[in-house]
C-alpha cells in the first residue's frame, strides 16, 4: 500500500465508534453562515483515556466537480486525563465533539476525518446543496 487514502477507514457510524459524524443542514443559502457539528462516537462513545483517545479532527470541503479540496476546520484534542498523579487522574478530558460555522457559495461535499491514537484514521462525508 502506498496511498494514504487507503489508510482512512469508513463504516456505519451507528455501529462503529470511530466514525466522525457530520450534522448540519443539507441545503444552505449561498453566502449565508451555516453551522455544522462533528462528533466522534455519537452512538457508541469512544474511550477518552490517557492511553486511548481521539487526537484530532479535520474537515475539508470539495466543491462539486472540483479537483482540489479546501481544509476548512481543524481541532486538536489535547487533554486526556494526564496528571502528575498518573494517567487518567487529570482534571480535563477534551471531548471529540465540535461545531464550526461555514459560508458556502457552491454545492459540494464536506469530508470529516479523525484520528484515534490506537485505531488510526477514519472518515465520513456529507453532500451540501447550495441554493
Ligand atoms: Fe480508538
Amino acid at each position: 500500500m502506498n496511498n494514504i487514502g487507503e489508510l482512512f477507514q469508513s463504516a456505519d457510524w451507528k455501529a462503529e465508534k470511530h466514525v466522525p459524524v457530520i450534522d448540519g443542514p443539507q441545503e444552505v443559502k449561498a453566502g449565508e453562515v451555516a453551522q455544522f457539528e462533528v462528533t466522534v462516537g455519537r452512538e457508541i462513545p469512544h474511550p477518552n483515556t490517557t492511553e486511548h483517545h481521539i487526537r484530532w479532527l479535520e474537515v475539508f470541503f470539495l466543491p462539486r466537480g472540483a479537483k482540489f479540496p479546501f481544509a476548512v476546520a481543524r481541532f486538536d484534542f489535547e487533554a486526556h486525563g494526564e496528571s502528575v498523579e498518573g494517567p487518567n487522574k487529570g482534571a480535563a478530558y477534551a471531548e471529540p465533539k465540535v461545531s464550526f460555522s461555514l459560508k458556502l457559495n457552491q454545492s459540494g461535499t464536506l469530508f470529516a476525518s479523525s484520528y484515534c491514537n490506537i485505531h488510526g484514521l477514519w472518515q465520513s462525508s456529507k453532500e451540501i446543496n447550495v441554493n
